[in-house]
């Protein structure tokens, strides 16, 4: 079997990250893995659990029990189940955001779905986007890429994506939460969200979707023929 091709996407939330890993993996005809969504599907089994997502031990007591399962549509769009619940949709709400950015702090977490992430790369070409794929679970993937734009653009982003799923949010609540994530994402001890040393920067603060896309192709055409 022939070497499978890996792109790793990473940076902060709302930086575009899911929408334009998954555009690109199309555009290649590669599997897009969200890792984001595999650990909000955790932290959603903490919210269910009436568990407290910063208390570490009540976390990783619920790690025996858990069954995560992923899954590919006919579309290519991923799913996630829990306890084979579809949960694709509910782990999406603003809420739990702040439970998986918790949940993923924790080591015993992400150890535990370190070597699911490594699989999929293993047996297929994948663009793959989190926090630390291209420095931890991936760092020999044929692409790196370091996603980013300014907090505020993040924020707005976001404010946007609620507001079209008709969440009412505040847009400063929604700053305030972007910053508090990029903060514990940035500051935890264990595979902490920072660019590694051979990845290309893309700030998307200043670009839409199209040019943003447009500026990913160029790189890895680039990168794959170098
Ligand atoms: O990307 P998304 O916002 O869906 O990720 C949810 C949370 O999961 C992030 O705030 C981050 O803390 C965590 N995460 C992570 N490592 C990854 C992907 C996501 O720690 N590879």
């Amino acid at each position: 079997m022939s070497k499978r091709r890996s792109i790793a996407i990473d940076g902060p939330s709302g930086a575009g990250k899911s929408t334009l890993a998954r555009a690109l993996a199309r555009s290649l005809g590669y599997l897009y893995v969200d890792t984001g969504a595999i650990y909000r599907t955790v932290g959603l089994q903490a919210f269910r659990n009436g568990i407290d997502p910063e208390n570490g031990d009540a976390v990783v007591a619920l790690l025996p029990g858990l069954d995560i399962g992923l899954g590919y549509g006919e579309d290519g769009v991923q799913r996630m189940y829990l306890n084979g619940e579809d949960v694709s949709q509910v782990i999406r709400q603003h809420e739990i955001s702040r439970y998986a950015s918790c949940v993923s702090a924790l080591p015993e977490v992400r150890s535990f779905l370190l070597d699911r992430q490594r699989q999929l790369a293993r047996e297929h070409d994948v663009v793959m986007d989190g926090r630390d794929i291209g420095t931890v679970v991936l760092p020999q993937a044929d692409v790196k890429i370091f996603l980013t734009a300014t907090p505020e653009a993040r924020a707005r982003r976001r404010w946007l994506e609620l507001q079209d799923r008709g969440e009412q949010a505040q847009f400063d609540t929604v700053l305030r939460d972007v910053k508090e994530r990029d903060q514990r994402d940035a500051n935890r001890s264990t595979a902490p969200l920072r660019q590694a040393e051979d990845a290309i920067l893309a700030d998307t603060t200043e670009l839409d979707l199209d040019q943003s896309l447009a500026l990913l192709i160029q790189i890895v055409k680039e990168r794959l023929q170098a």
